[in-house]
């Protein structure tokens, strides 16, 4: 089988990508042919965009790493005809960190739009062993569960949604708890919606009052940070704790803004035998007393992408509705991918944009 299909390509740093015609054929063994039918876009693409961030692989590179798509060829029989969300990072499963359970820290991870050609395309190729169905049936095309979302709402899942789960789940965030998102840009709005879902009390902070309107209804308390100082945040987040009972319980920080800032406040907020966990990527450095986690008694973890085990923990959540998607995505056309990433490098996108091929 040969595909005639199209692609959008990065050829220079800080250059338009470029559309190409390209011919799909049969994929390598492990690996599944998908007729792309959405892809979210990420800072992280903007970041290889832009130059900021070299990829793995070395230009030109077809961006994009948060994919649904439909299963045209796979050596796995009973994937062909359904709709896919692709994980943003497959873990080798091979490895000594894959072996211990720590997918996330793999090398040998493969990142579509990083390590290989990814979604910002008609068609691409991704291994098909983390594949998640979402049909239970292939050549389906309605609404998805409770919640009817559309194939394509799905897309940030891959990574915005899943990332920040990841964080969770290794934060041990439980009922009870504190949790408290620095940044609400996609990362952080799943997240503070996903810890909420296990029983956590969830401040959100952000500097951008639309965003922190948008999230109000699914969240605990917002707190709008612009022109703050972090020590005066502090204090206002531990007025809010005591207020509600929650003066002794574990604060979970979760840095989900990767700006300097963000990080900066992220760090004062620790408090004792609390967390951060950082989510957010920066590549600008930050100055900060890092014997605060010494002296807290504070744990400190990262992770990079989602383990594939957790993803139906996330998509079963916002298939039932108890995660929103819908306020916080706009559907573009792939056509439209240049306009969409000048609209993230001027912050004037308020939602998180999926491309529609
Ligand atoms: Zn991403
Ligand atoms: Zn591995």
């Amino acid at each position: 089988m040969a595909v005639e299909g199209r692609v959008f390509v990065l050829e220079e740093p800080k250059q338009a990508l470029v559309e190409r015609a390209r011919t799909f054929e049969d994929p390598p063994a492990g690996f599944a042919l998908l007729e792309v039918l959405a892809c979210g876009v990420c800072h992280t693409d903007l970041g290889f965009a832009d130059g900021d961030v070299a990829p793995k692989q070395a230009l030109p590179l077809v961006l994009g790493h948060e994919i649904v798509g439909r299963v045209l060829a796979s050596d796995d029989a009973a994937l062909i005809g359904r709709r896919v969300l692709a994980p943003a990072v497959s873990p080798c499963g091979e490895c000594a960190a894959c072996a211990r359970g720590r997918a996330t820290a793999c090398p040998k991870g493969r990142m579509p739009g990083n390590d290989a050609d990814g979604g910002f395309a008609s068609h691409c190729y991704v291994p098909s062993r983390d594949l998640l169905a979402l049909d239970a049936e292939p050549n389906q095309d309605g609404v998805l569960g409770e919640a009817k979302l559309e194939a394509w709402q799905l897309a940030p899942l891959a990574d915005a949604g899943t990332t920040a789960w990841q964080a969770i789940v290794r934060a041990g965030l439980a009922k009870g708890d504190l949790a408290v998102f620095v940044g609400t840009g996609g990362v952080g709005g799943f997240g503070a919606q996903l810890a909420r879902s296990v029983g956590a009390t969830v401040v959100a902070l952000d500097v951008d009052a639309a965003r922190l309107e948008t999230l109000a209804p699914f969240v605990d308390h917002v707190i709008d940070v612009k022109d703050r100082e972090a020590r005066d945040v502090r204090k206002q987040l531990r007025g809010y704790a005591k207020e509600h009972g929650l003066a002794e319980a574990p604060v979970r920080v979760f840095e989900t803004s990767g700006h300097p800032a963000g990080q900066e406040l992220a760090f004062t907020l620790l408090s004792r035998g609390g967390s951060l966990s950082v989510v957010g990527f920066t590549p600008a450095k930050v100055k900060l007393r890092f014997s605060n986690i010494m002296a807290l008694d504070a744990d400190l973890h990262g992770n990079w992408g989602c383990d594939p085990a957790l993803y139906p923990g996330v998509v079963d959540r916002a298939l039932s509705g108890e995660v929103a998607l819908t306020p916080f995505l706009e559907r573009r056309p792939l056509d439209e991918v240049n306009d969409v990433l000048d609209a993230l490098r001027n912050h004037s996108l308020s939602r998180r944009a999926v491309l529609i091929p």
